[in-house]
């Protein structure tokens, strides 16, 4: 192993059309790296986009990436349960009412049916499953975090695939001329593959092993909750597949027009169950309910209320997917917030190690100061509101004119944050469609997050499933794959 930065292959167009792309778009349909096509049959996929060579990534970047993902599980377990995310919650909820707010009453409504039912009929259990995303700043050459996601986190299922495809291509020797079949990066660059959706599957499983129920636990059933015309189906159902394969674990997919029509709620248990097969739903996970599109209708806020007050296991409840608010991001950046939830003061800086300045917008001296910031040096900044998905925030120079559009008791609603610096990589290439784009990348690494608590945050399983290495062009601001702004990638370490 070595510690000097690869370079990426430079084939020449006849190698990288006639050997390297014909073999990697047959590994990748072989291995099911597909989405479904917009607005076509049940049958018409097309393969995720993706890069041809892995992307160089430091290893200790890499490692410590890895290393703060238990504490950061943790905390936002300790975060979820906490009367702080409540008053917080309630204070944001007056700024964004479209969305927070939205949530939040349907947590007012929950606390009222709790006075209204015995403690036995409500969960004690809640299952967060995470990623936290970085990007490695040029300047410290240490990674720092864009965002803690903790709903709804994609591409467990095709991580992998995508490590493992570059593997394959890479000891082959299609990395090189056909003179020359050896691997390029191998042995003395490693590409590390991980599998995080089998993380997953066991963290369910486990979660599952620990509900109670009276009925034959051979018949419960994972409740996969997803958005209507959902296109990323197949990196979910690697998840589906290992609960089957690996577990013997059944999953439903529903999205919420059937969760009103195809669930009913015992009146006296609260428990949840399949209306024609009888089946007990032990676990709900969320594939959607994670922006405001997501509630196409009305009935859709009263079938997430529906979910929520079953006795069933959420994946995440309510507060627990609050506490990954962009508000939240940003009030962690304050030491004393911090400290209420992380006593370790090793484990603490490490944490911090991570952040970035964030700001408020409101009335208090920080606040002042973003708005300052936000106004005078935009271009060091990107704006975000309290929203997931991609295509929400707003960058640069766009900032000042957005926020004078907007009404003032709105601004608190967002926060500004510091812009990552980061090396564009050249060489790379970006599969798309029938169309390959040889443009320089920046890449962001996510790192998965499984963890088990009860309301009193004990903690009950934690663990890090691996990563996911995502690039975008590097002059888009945006990185979301499923929102059409980037593709998988995959790490070369060095
Ligand atoms: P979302 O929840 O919609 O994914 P993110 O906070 O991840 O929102 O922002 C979307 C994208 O914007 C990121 O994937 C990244 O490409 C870019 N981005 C966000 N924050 C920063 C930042 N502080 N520095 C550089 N790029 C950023
Ligand atoms: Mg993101
Ligand atoms: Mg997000």
């Amino acid at each position: 192993m070595t510690s000097k930065k690869p370079a990426l292959p430079q084939l020449s167009k006849e190698s990288l059309e006639k050997h390297l792309l014909p073999e990697l778009y047959q590994w990748a349909l072989s291995h099911g790296l597909l989405v479904y096509k917009p607005e076509t049959p049940q049958t018409q996929t097309a393969m995720v986009a993706l890069t041809t060579y892995p992307t160089p990534v430091p290893r200790a970047c890499f490692e410590s990436a890895q290393e703060v993902q238990v504490p950061f599980n943790e905390l936002y377990a300790r975060i979820s349960s906490s009367d702080w995310l409540y008053k917080e919650t309630k204070l944001l909820s007056a700024s964004d009412e479209d969305f927070t707010g939205k949530l939040f009453a349907i947590q007012l409504k929950l606390d009222e049916f709790a006075t209204t039912v015995s403690k036995d009929v409500i969960q004690p259990l809640r299952l967060g499953i995470f990623r936290s995303d970085y990007i490695v700043d040029k300047n410290s050459n240490s990674i720092k975090q864009v965002e803690f996601n903790t709903v709804s986190v994609s591409f467990s299922g095709f991580s992998g695939k995508v490590a493992a495809l570059h593997q394959t291509l890479d000891s082959k020797g299609l990395y090189q001329e056909e003179s020359n079949r050896t691997p390029f990066f191998q042995p003395n660059y490693e590409i590390p593959v991980s599998f995080p959706s089998a993380g997953f599957a066991k963290a369910m499983e486990v979660a599952l092993s620990k509900y109670d129920t009276p009925n034959d636990r051979a018949n419960l059933v994972v409740a996969f909750i997803v958005q209507r015309g959902e296109r990323n189906v197949f990196d979910q159902k690697c998840i589906e597949n290992e609960l089957w394969e690996n577990h013997g674990i059944k999953t439903v997919r529903l999205n919420f027009d059937d969760v009103l029509t195809e669930l009913k709620l015992d009146a006296n248990s609260n428990r949840l169950y399949m209306k024609h097969t009888g089946q007990e739903v032990g676990l709900v996970y969320y594939r959607t309910g994670y922006t405001t599109s997501d509630y196409e209708i009305e009935k859709d806020w009263d079938a997430r209320f529906f979910l929520e007050k079953s006795y069933a296991i959420k994946a995440p409840d309510l507060m627990t997917q609050l506490s990954g608010a962009k508000k939240v991001q940003q009030l962690l950046t304050d030491d004393t917030i911090l400290t209420k939830f992380v006593k370790d003061e090793h484990v603490k800086d490490q944490l911090k190690e991570t952040f970035v300045k964030i700001f408020p917008l409101d009335d208090t001296p920080l606040g002042e100061e973003g708005k300052r910031l936000a106004m005078e040096s935009p271009h060091n900044y990107v704006l975000k509101p309290q929203r997931e998905g991609g295509g929400n925030n707003i960058y640069k120079e766009d900032i000042p004119g957005f926020l004078r559009g907007l009404d003032k008791d709105q601004w608190n609603g967002y926060i500004l944050m510091e812009l990552i610096d980061s090396d564009a990589t050249e060489g790379n290439i970006i599969c798309n469609g029938d169309s390959t784009f040889a443009v320089p990348i920046l890449s962001e690494l996510g790192v998965y997050g499984t963890v088990l608590f009860d309301h009193d945050s004990n903690i009950l399983y934690n663990e890090s499933p691996g990563w996911l290495l995502r690039s975008k062009f590097g002059d888009s601001n945006e990185g979301g794959v499923a929102a059409g702004f980037g593709c998988l990638d995959s790490v070369v370490l060095y």
